[in-house]
């Protein structure tokens, strides 16, 4: 005998996409004929698959939540001096320009003072393409090569990575107090030499000027120059320049 407190309870599932009940596409019958056994099936791709693709992308950009929410809507230009006003119609037209796949055929770089946003500008062009559904891996300069350089074992496919993505954003490019090491400079210049040769994009910000960075190694400064010809920006100037100190 079953007892009454054994009975299972129908399970309720909960889908997210009622169209396709998560399975991210669905079977359609094509009629041939009036015949009812006269059809072919083909396999229908669902309207939430972009947008599982676009969540996917964003998951594995190492984008954090808070820089997810930076967009050219909620970034300040009232009041902020013309330069600022050149990097964000840089980034804008940057990504006004992609191609008709969605990816940029060019590099853009944003040079200067901190506090100009540089990071929001070149993060709302890695949401942008990552709502169309185009790969964006973010890598910040220091972080990233702490974590390099604590585990060791994980260059190699680090570095592969980094050359291999569709767009590469690099944040704060050779920022630190001490000296950029040889290490370091040789992992960098094999990321860009190497999207150099294969004319894949990279969105980089850094507190160097072009001339600042081939002072620390003319291969890298000189490639980033020509990759970032059409889009560059360098924020010189005064603190007035810093919104975070207005
Ligand atoms: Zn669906």
């Amino acid at each position: 005998m079953i007892s009454s407190t054994n009975k299972t309870v129908p399970e309720v599932r909960e889908y997210r996409c009622n169209i396709c009940k998560d399975e991210e596409g669905y079977i359609e019958r094509l009629k041939n004929s009036d015949d009812p056994f006269d059809y072919v099936e083909i396999w229908r791709d669902c309207e939430c698959v972009k947008e599982r693709v676009s969540e996917r992308l964003m998951k594995s950009s190492k984008i954090t939540p808070e820089f997810q929410k930076k967009t050219f809507g909620n970034f300040t230009q009232e009041g902020r001096p013309p330069l600022v006003q050149d990097a964000y119609k840089a980034a804008y037209n940057y990504v006004r320009d992609l191609d008709d796949k969605n990816v940029p055929n060019k590099s853009i770089a944003l040079l200067g003072r901190p506090g100009c946003g540089k990071t929001h500008l070149l993060m709302a062009i890695s949401n942008n393409l990552i709502a169309k559904r185009t790969q964006v891996l973010y890598f910040p300069f220091v972080e990233g090569f702490n974590e390099i350089k604590s585990n060791l074992d994980s260059l190699e496919t680090r570095i592969h990575q980094m050359q291999q993505a569709q767009v590469l954003y690099i944040d704060d490019l050779f920022k630190g107090r001490k000296e950029v090491t040889d290490f370091v400079i040789e992992q960098v210049f094999a990321i860009i030499n190497y999207r150099y040769l294969e004319k894949k994009p990279v969105l980089i910000s850094s507190e160097k000027t072009i001339a600042g960075l081939c002072e620390i190694d003319e291969g890298i400064g000189s490639r980033i120059n020509e990759m970032c010809r059409d889009y560059k920006v360098m924020l010189q100037g005064g603190i007035e320049l810093n919104y975070r100190l207005q």
